[in-house]
């Protein structure tokens, strides 16, 4: 698993834990943490592009459950560069 991310619900802010699971449905019904293969059903190799919340029951993009943590996106905005009053 990715540490540089927080992963939860862009809707609810749910966050899954180890124990959830997920079913490839409609597909081959291998039921498996979605976030532990990136939504790689480990059965039948099919790539899910969105993910349902186990909690607010909205279906959103994988991708999108990703976030940079506040630390790291500080980070990144420090390096840019930006102009300075004279
Ligand atoms: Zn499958
Ligand atoms: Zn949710």
């Amino acid at each position: 698993m990715d540490r540089e991310y927080e992963i939860y619900c862009p809707h609810c802010s749910w966050r899954p834990a180890a124990e959830d699971r997920w079913q490839c449905a409609p597909g081959c019904g291998t039921v498996w943490n979605t976030f532990w293969t990136r939504g790689l059903c480990p059965g039948c190799a099919t790539q899910w592009q969105d993910t349902q919340c186990l909690a607010c029951k909205r279906i959103s993009p994988h991708r999108k459950w990703y976030h940079l943590p506040r630390k790291a996106r500080r980070a990144a905005t420090r390096k840019k560069r930006v102009p300075t009053a004279a």
